[in-house]
């Protein structure tokens, strides 16, 4: 929770998405069935509701009452593009263009690593990367995953 009411407080907005179980199943109704364990939103209506009013995200974690819950953000509505990296193809076209990437905040996801960039970033740079952006969102610190572990700012 205090996570989610930074980033809302920082101006990003925030989903919040279904949890881990210590199990490693999902939160919800498919649990092992589940493709996507910990990595979809908890609301149909997510595009409209993501919010960067810091009370209203606390309104809603103190909802949850202690179930586990990850934290999603919505990039249009943040002003972020965010580059997700998690396989050589993609290390290697960073490679290519990493000094033309200014310093950003980066996430070290399961297989690889998201880089937040202002929305202002030249599209036509990341050609070739898998970009989230607009109604696009992207699983946050410290959410957890089906591995165990957690995402993590680094
Ligand atoms: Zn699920």
């Amino acid at each position: 929770m205090d996570a989610a009411i930074a980033y809302a407080e920082r101006g990003w907005s925030v989903i919040p998405l279904h949890g881990v179980n210590d199990d490693g199943t999902c939160t919800c109704y498919l649990g092992t069935e589940c493709d996507s364990p910990g990595k979809h939103p908890l609301h149909r209506d997510w595009p409209e509701t993501a919010s960067d009013d810091p009370d209203l995200v606390r309104e809603w974690w103190e909802s949850f009452r202690g179930a586990p819950r990850n934290v999603g953000i919505v990039c249009g509505k943040s002003n972020l593009v965010v580059i997700d990296i998690d396989d050589d193809e993609g290390e290697r076209r960073l490679e290519q263009i990493a000094s033309e990437i200014p310093p950003c905040p980066q996430v070290r996801t399961r297989r690889g690593i998201h880089l937040y960039l202002s929305g202002q970033v030249q599209a036509a740079k990341l050609t070739g990367l898998d970009i989230k952006a607009g109604n696009g969102f992207v699983v946050a610190p410290p959410s957890a995953r089906v591995d165990g572990g957690n995402y993590e700012w680094v």
